[in-house]
């Protein structure tokens, strides 16, 4: 008997020997003037991985707003007249446009001209004067730009900027491309904003560390599946100016100056990737009041906000799912209910 059950031992051992662990495969790419990284896994993540990087490229190549030759960039340089542009295009502008509406203009697509006056694209930063923000403000309006089959027409001097929501549609366009593969596992990060197909390959949630504004630790680890974690902070992207202030590259459509309404960082998680990222930039501009009445509102989404005194606001949809960390930053965690 007990050399039946050694025997029998030794079988499943071999046969789990046997069984090889799913396949992993990565890509690591610059594109889109950002880092991202991309694992996979399955018998046919190479192939996903491969047609994933060249999406990105061409997506790069058609909304990059620094590239001439992009749809975005001859848009914005067309003087006004209408230019054909491809369904893709057409399709991010409805959403930019409609994210521009139900916001009430907090995420505004046209904010082109004030994010290039305070130097974000070029690396020159600047503080415009007061003149040069109220011109430059006129020519931010997202209700003067029409979006037909496939044409644009913006008005004249205007110019679109999708850096708020052209990521979290493209890590979109990955995981859709992913499932169509056959791949069922797999993290995407754009630039920090993670896309996660499925669950982790052993069958568990995804852990999604939320960085700190303020150091390299974190705020807290949310976990997910079949979700999107999307994160909008000044701290990204700012310069100090020479009154010793911080100015971040969020602009506030309503001031012309970047957003400064007392968020450090915000966090949308959703299904979707292009409302979190317009949503992550909008409620960035909003602040936490309107931030909150909007959530109460949509309950498309849940996020997690770090305001300048140091309170975390996690909405009621994650308080089970979300574990802060132990952090000097964080001096209160508080849930906002609906
Ligand atoms: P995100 O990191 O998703 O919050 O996007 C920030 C980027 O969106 C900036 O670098 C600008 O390119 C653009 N942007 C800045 N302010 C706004 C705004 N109010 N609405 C829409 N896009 C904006
Ligand atoms: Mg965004």
């Amino acid at each position: 008997m007990r050399k039946y059950v050694a025997v029998m031992f030794a079988l499943i051992a071999l046969v789990l020997s046997a069984c090889p662990a799913e396949e992993k495969n990565s890509a690591d790419v610059f594109a889109l003037d950002t880092y991202i990284s991309m694992t996979a896994y399955g018998e046919n993540s190479q192939k996903a991985l491969e047609k994933a990087e060249a999406l990105l490229t061409e997506r790069e190549g058609l909304w990059s707003v620094t590239l001439a030759d992009s749809e975005i960039g001859r848009i914005n340089q067309a003087g006004g007249e209408a230019v054909s542009v491809s369904s893709v295009t057409a399709d991010l502008l409805k959403r930019a446009l409609s994210m521009a509406e139900e916001t009430d203009g907090a995420f505004d697509p046209t904010i082109y001209p004030l994010v290039s006056a305070w130097g974000f694209t070029t690396d020159t930063y600047r503080i415009p004067g007061q003149t040069e923000i109220g011109e430059k403000l006129s020519l931010v309006d997202y209700k003067a730009v029409s979006v037909k089959e496939d044409s644009v027409k913006i008005g004249i001097g205007m110019q679109l900027d999708l850096g708020g929501i052209a990521k979290g549609y493209i890590g979109d366009e990955i995981a859709a491309l992913m499932r169509k593969c056959g791949v069922d596992s797999a993290m995407i990060s754009l630039g920090g904003n993670i896309h996660v197909v499925g669950s982790k390959p052993d069958g568990s949630a995804w852990q999604i560390g939320i960085k700190s504004p303020e150091d390299d630790g974190l705020l807290g680890v949310l976990a997910v599946r079949d979700q999107c974690v999307i994160t909008s902070g000044a701290y990204e992207r700012y310069f100090v100016g020479e009154d010793s202030r911080k100015y971040g590259h969020i602009i506030d459509p309503s001031t012309g100056y970047p957003a400064d309404n007392g968020i450090l960082s915000v966090t949308v998680t959703g299904g979707e990737g292009a409302v979190c990222d317009e949503l992550s930039t909008a409620v960035f501009v909003m602040g936490l009041d309107k931030g909150c009445e909007y959530w109460r509102s949509s309950g498309e989404f849940e996020m997690i906000i770090l305001t300048d005194d140091h309170v975390l606001y996690i909405t009621e949809g994650i308080r089970e799912s979300f574990r802060a960390v132990e952090s000097d930053l964080i001096r209160e965690v508080c849930i906002i209910e609906r």
